[in-house]
């Protein structure tokens, strides 16, 4: 561990900020889904950190930024186990809070033999992340070089994280997950990098995004509602990337995948982690895609998001 913890100390140079949810999952495994009122007898039980705040910054800590992260958590043994997570990572936990009334987000999972799930996620102390936690942490954003936002925390933090990074001058980025109606268009001008996923994509924009090329409008399309830069992740088939005049598509790297979770996830991780150090828009981009494509190879959220050792082994 410790070979590769100073590995991984000298790529660090970069400062990534997350403001996000931290969830423990509580996973059960069972041959099938249990119908209402139901009791069945399940085959295993799990729990593994996670929320899209936590994974973005583990995978922007493994893969080389140093990172703080801005969220919170209950008083409760959830949230203790969470916290040592992310400090055994290198991650500053000076921004996260103790709600004492409150519990841990959790999401439970039932997964069955056929890979079907159900989730019931209760936010907790997710609900709590104010946007008066932005102004009592406002040295964590003067510090990062990259701000990163997701929506599963209270979307007027959301807004103030990102107003007060872009008045800062960091470069922000938002992962705007998860998104049942489209956006103010007003948040746009806030964003630098909007990382959607094709659903995601498709909601923010009003069109249904099945390839590629699909993808393409859909950018424009959130490019003339004021978007900077998009990037549409199509999971095995890569991304399109609209950055300044130039529209790319990024095919993916051919893996076995065994487990997408938190493929999405990994990428805006490393992307931020990459272009916190210098990196340019495409070798971000590239660095990205490549942990993606590990992480896909490996089960689990959190477990499965690699190093940047492992990574630069496939480059
Ligand atoms: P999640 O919600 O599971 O975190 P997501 O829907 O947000 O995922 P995806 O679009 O599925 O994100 O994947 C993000 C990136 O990961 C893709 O752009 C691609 O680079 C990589 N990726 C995902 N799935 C695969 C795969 N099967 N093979 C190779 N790369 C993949």
């Amino acid at each position: 561990m410790n070979a590769v913890n100073s590995n991984k100390d000298e790529h660090k140079a970069g400062h990534v900020l997350i403001v996000g949810s931290l969830n423990m999952d509580l996973v059960g495994r069972a041959p099938r889904l249990p119908k209402p009122g139901e009791t069945l007898s399940g085959t295993s039980f799990a729990t593994i950190a996670g929320g899209k705040g936590g994974n973005q910054a583990v995978a922007a800590a493994r893969l080389g930024a140093h990172v703080a992260m801005i969220g919170a958590t209950g008083a409760d043994s959830y949230g203790a186990a969470l916290r040592a997570g992310l400090a055994d990572e290198g991650i500053n936990c000076s921004g996260i809070t103790t709600r004492a009334n409150t519990p841990t987000g959790v999401a439970m999972i039932i997964v069955d033999d056929a890979s079907q799930n159900a989730i019931l996620i209760v936010p907790g102390a997710n609900g709590e992340v104010t946007p008066a936690a932005i102004k009592q942490h406002e040295a964590l954003v003067a510090t990062a070089d990259v701000v990163v936002c997701q929506l599963e925390v209270p979307h007027d933090t959301v807004l103030a994280a990102l107003q007060t990074a872009r008045r800062l001058g960091k470069v922000t980025i938002l992962n705007p997950a998860p998104v049942s109606e489209p956006l103010l268009a007003s948040w746009l001008p806030e964003v630098d990098y909007l990382i959607p996923n094709e659903i995601e994509a498709a909601t923010l924009s009003g069109i249904a995004v099945d390839s590629p090329q699909d993808a393409c409008i859909a950018a424009q399309r959130l490019r003339a509602l004021g978007a900077r830069n998009v990037l549409i992740t199509l999971g095995a088939r890569g991304l399109v990337a609209l950055t300044g005049e130039d529209m790319a598509h990024y095919p993916g790297t051919p893996v076995k995948a065994i487990d997408t979770t938190a493929a999405g996830d990994t990428f805006t991780g490393g992307f931020a982690a990459a272009l916190a150090r210098g990196a340019s828009v495409h070798d971000a981009i590239l660095l990205g895609q490549r942990a993606a494509a590990i992480s896909v190879t490996r089960a689990g959220a959190q477990p499965s998001i690699p190093y940047l050792h492992e990574v630069e082994q496939t480059a």
